[in-house]
């Protein structure tokens, strides 16, 4: 039995070579660091959903009430919202 043919994909040429314009005296870009180093550190996931105490799990935001547990409401500033279903909650003062 001969061994079949190999069907090898055309190989696509890599063209980075003339993508690097030299701009005699342009002013170099300066990156300002610290910029996006904000502390502003915000989990995401559904680990962001739950807070570990021990044993103990507590969510952090409420669940929707159509939907049932399990589907988290968005937190605005003030009220919840469902992503899911849409079901709106206002939060209370
Ligand atoms: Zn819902």
């Amino acid at each position: 039995m001969p061994p079949a043919p190999k069907a090898a994909p055309p190989k696509k040429e890599e063209s980075t070579a003339a993508a690097a314009p030299s701009e005699a005296g342009a002013p170099a870009k300066k990156v300002e660091k610290g910029k996006h180093a904000k502390k502003h550190k915000e989990e995401k996931g559904v680990k962001a959903m739950y807070k570990v105490e021990g044993d103990k799990i507590s969510r952090s935001r409420p669940t929707c009430e159509r939907c049932g547990p399990g589907y988290f409401m968005a937190d605005h500033h003030s009220r919840y919202t469902c992503g899911h279903c849409g079901f709106t909650r206002y939060k209370q003062k």
